[in-house]
């Protein structure tokens, strides 16, 4: 390995003992950017690589809130500030009982990269809590995201830090997240969050982008690969907004979804997933996706026993894990592949394990990394921003075209970066090479900061 890599990431071990997350997004980056750090030793002396994976800020706060019983709770709140090279901090909020600060440092270096491969004036955040949505009423949800916002409140704005949703923050949250700030700041401020209702400032297809984008990129992938969509049986884990999204576009491109999943076990249905159903179980029943066999009694259920989501032992030509970090292990990885695997779609953030991705790109299956494949969202978020600078509506149409456009060129970009360097498919590298090229540009443009 090149020794200032190795240099970099040593200390990266020592000053973050408990960051795993943190430190296998660091090390899948820092060591697939070789061929580029080779090429400039010069890098070294002005400690470019340390500068790029320390934050510029990470903030922690208190979130107390009163539950239905009476009872008071106190989570913890962040926000990593990452990086203001190419533009205001962006990046979502999610809330669940695992975050903390290693989920919170990975998403929000995962950020940074993904913003600059979609070519718009965006930095990388990323933020939320180890609060669990899951079973709250309404008003508990509303009273938990207008007490994190008095606090968040004093740290973001249009031009500073636009936060949006993530798992478990949806635009439900993103409204009380949205009324909370305007009541503080005494201010419409439309473009200090994305994911807002249409009704108040949000832009067509942010629900749908990231699904809808990661199914461009992999047309893409395929294509360029002599393939397509068309007939392909596609698995897809998690059943939230990427996981419903991707679907949608999935079966408009003529795919087989058989089988989709929840934290609790996956549904599989030979037929075809009837995704209305899982949209009303989902989305508006927020209910567990096992409910799908009391509309759909022929269908399976798994339950999940251990780590390996049992959506991985079903035979599928294409993989699409779109529910959370580490989800998909060498051993799910290992039985994809011996079932016929071509591709896999990351639209959650580092799905696979390292073990699982290194293997995956061992045995020549298309991986669609995430931080490309699933831009799609954060790309929709900065033509929202952009609308809401300008007082403006852009139709459905026009957003979509201009997601696929962005969708194209991200692919074009790792793929052109991928050739230079002679790897093959190894399209984790390609985004990677692509990414820190453009961000070490404006490093090198903006001096020690
Ligand atoms: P949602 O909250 O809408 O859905 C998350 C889904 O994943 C749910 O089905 C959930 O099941 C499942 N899930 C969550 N945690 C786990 C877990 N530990 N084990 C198994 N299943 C789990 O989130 P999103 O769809 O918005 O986000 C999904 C992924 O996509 C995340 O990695 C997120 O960072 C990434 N992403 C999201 C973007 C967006 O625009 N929303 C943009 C780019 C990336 P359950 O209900 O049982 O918890």
């Amino acid at each position: 390995m090149n020794k200032y890599i190795e240099k970099v990431l040593n200390g990266a071990k020592e000053k973050n003992v408990h960051e795993t997350e943190y430190l296998q997004a660091v090390e899948e980056v820092l060591t697939s950017i070789e061929p580029v750090i080779n090429e400039h030793p010069e890098f070294e002396k002005i400690a470019l690589l340390e500068r790029m994976i320390e934050p510029e800020r990470m903030i922690t706060f208190r979130v107390p809130y009163v539950d239905d019983k009476g009872q008071t709770h106190v989570h913890r709140g962040y926000r990593v500030q990452f990086s203001s090279l190419i533009g205001p901090y962006k990046g979502g909020l999610r809330f669940h009982k695992s975050v903390n600060q290693s989920i919170i440092k990975f998403l929000g270096f995962e950020q940074i990269f993904k913003n600059a491969l979609t070519g718009l004036p965006i930095g990388g955040g990323k933020g939320g809590s180890d609060f669990d949505p899951k079973g709250k009423s309404d008003g508990e949800i509303m009273r938990f995201c207008q007490s994190f916002m008095t606090e968040l409140q004093r740290h973001i704005g249009a031009d500073i830090d636009v936060p949006a949703g993530d798992i478990g923050v949806g635009e439900r949250e993103i409204g009380y997240l949205f009324g909370q700030y305007k009541r503080i700041k005494d201010i419409y401020e439309g473009g200090v969050l994305t994911g807002k209702g249409l009704s108040y400032g949000g832009s067509l297809v942010r629900k749908e982008a990231t699904g809808y984008g990661l199914i461009y990129f992999m047309r893409e992938m395929l294509k360029n690969n002599n393939q397509t969509l068309n007939g392909k049986t596609v698995t897809i884990s998690g059943s939230g907004n990427v996981a419903i999204y991707a679907c949608e576009k999935a079966l408009e491109y003529g795919a087989n979804v058989v089988a989709m999943s929840d934290s609790n076990g996956c549904i599989y249905d030979k037929n075809g997933i009837d995704l209305n159903t899982v949209k009303q179980i989902k989305e508006i029943e927020r209910a567990r996706i096992s409910e799908y066999l009391k509309f759909h009694p022929h269908a399976g259920y798994f339950e999940c026993e251990n780590e390996d989501s049992p959506i991985w032992n079903i035979k599928t030509d294409i993989a699409l894990p779109c529910a959370t970090q580490n989800e998909l292990s060498l051993n799910s990885a290992k039985k994809l592949v011996e079932n016929g695997l071509i591709a896999i779609g990351e639209g959650a953030n580092m799905p696979c394990t390292k073990e699982a991705s290194l293997y995956l790109i061992d045995k020549q299956i298309m991986l669609a990394p995430a931080k490309a494949a699933n831009a799609g969202g954060v790309a929709v978020s900065a033509i929202e921003m952009s609308q809401n600078s300008m007082r403006y509506y852009l139709p459905f149409e026009i957003v979509n075209q201009k997601l696929d456009k962005i969708m194209v060129n991200i692919f074009n970009t790792c793929k052109n970066a991928l050739d230079k360097y002679n790897l093959g498919n190894n399209y984790v590298a390609g985004a990677n090479i692509a990414a820190f090229n453009k961000l070490s540009d404006a490093m090198l443009a903006q001096g020690i900061v």
